[in-house]
């Protein structure tokens, strides 16, 4: 029988999460946003909010599917509360520990027959399904970033991911108009192992002194028609994520090639994770971005 998914669940109402609750309610989905910081629920929402009225002015949707999508939506303010979800998808911080620990808190939560699903930029699907009650309903569905504009959402099998997840996923990524990509579970998968090299080149381009973060992103817009330089790429991406993905490379990997850029490294122990902060390789807090080396 066909797995029929109706009621979602989000963990972690950051920029993914907040995305991913918005596309899910404006395809007619309801949807349950949890955040370990009630604080991060309300903002959420209000970004969501703010989106949909983008959407709205610039004719995309129309003002009553903003409304009835923002009814569909409902704080969750813990994890209990998503025992009525037929899909729960984990889009917390991108720190082993900090998921393992949702998933052990959250099973006993769950309906018997509820999918489980994280969106990790590069952990695996294997390893983390096996701290789950439900390794054969447990799969990786990788949204990319801003969730609402882009069109692919990468779908990761563990080893032991049942063909009736797989196929219940796919259905659900269809009907959110999204194309897919099926990746196998080894690090990073498709998209970042591919894109986060060359984000960690442009930082070591950076480190090295071949050219100032305005040189390196000109260079990579107008040389190779990339929309973003890599820099503000990273920014937008955010410089924690991007140095977890590069970490999960070059551990689960084992090639120096993948070695973490120092600069990275540094800042984001100070702290400047990028326009989620108001500071990475970009200073966000006047009028125009202005960059910081
Ligand atoms: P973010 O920092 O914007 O948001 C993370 C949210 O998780 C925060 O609101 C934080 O409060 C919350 N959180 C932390 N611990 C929690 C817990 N125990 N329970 C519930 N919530 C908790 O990060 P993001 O960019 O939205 O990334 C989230 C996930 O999506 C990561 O796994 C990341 O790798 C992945 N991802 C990110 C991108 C991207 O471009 N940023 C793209 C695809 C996938």
């Amino acid at each position: 029988m066909a797995h029929s998914i109706r009621k979602i669940g989000v963990i972690g109402a950051g920029q993914m999460g907040n995305g991913i609750a918005q596309v899910c309610a404006l395809a007619g989905f309801s949807v349950a946003l949890n955040d370990i910081s009630p604080a991060r629920i309300k903002e959420g929402l209000a970004t969501i909010n703010g989106n949909m009225a983008r959407q709205v002015s610039k004719h995309t949707i129309e003002e009553k599917d903003r409304q009835t999508a923002l009814a569909r939506i409902t704080p969750a303010e813990s994890l209990d509360k998503l025992g009525d979800c037929d899909l729960v998808i984990e889009t917390a911080t991108e720190k082993e520990e900090v998921k393992r620990k949702i998933f052990t808190d959250l099973c006993p939560a769950l309906k018997p027959d509820a999918i489980l699903a994280t969106n990790t930029s590069s952990i695996s699907i294997t390893r983390l399904g096996s701290v789950t009650d439900r390794p054969e309903r447990f799969i990786g569905i990788h949204f990319m970033n801003p969730v609402p504009r882009m069109e692919l959402v990468e779908l990761i099998r563990g080893i032991a991911t049942g063909d009736q997840t797989f196929e219940a996923c796919k259905q659900f990524v269809g009907k959110l108009g999204k194309t897919i990509a099926v990746a196998e579970d080894f690090p990073a998968f498709i998209v970042n192992r591919i894109l986060l090299p060359m984000i960690n080149e442009a930082i070591y381009t950076l480190y090295e002194g071949v050219g100032n973060v305005e040189a390196i992103d000109t260079a990579m817009r107008l040389g190779a028609h990339h929309p973003m330089g890599p820099l503000e790429l990273a920014d937008f991406i955010g410089l924690d994520t991007c140095l977890s993905v590069m970490q999960v490379l070059h551990e689960g990997l084992a090639d120096s090639k993948y070695r973490p850029c120092p600069l990275l490294v540094k800042y984001v122990e100070a702290g400047w994770l990028g326009r989620k902060t108001q500071r990475g390789f970009y200073d966000y807090r006047g009028e125009k971005p202005v960059p910081t080396r």
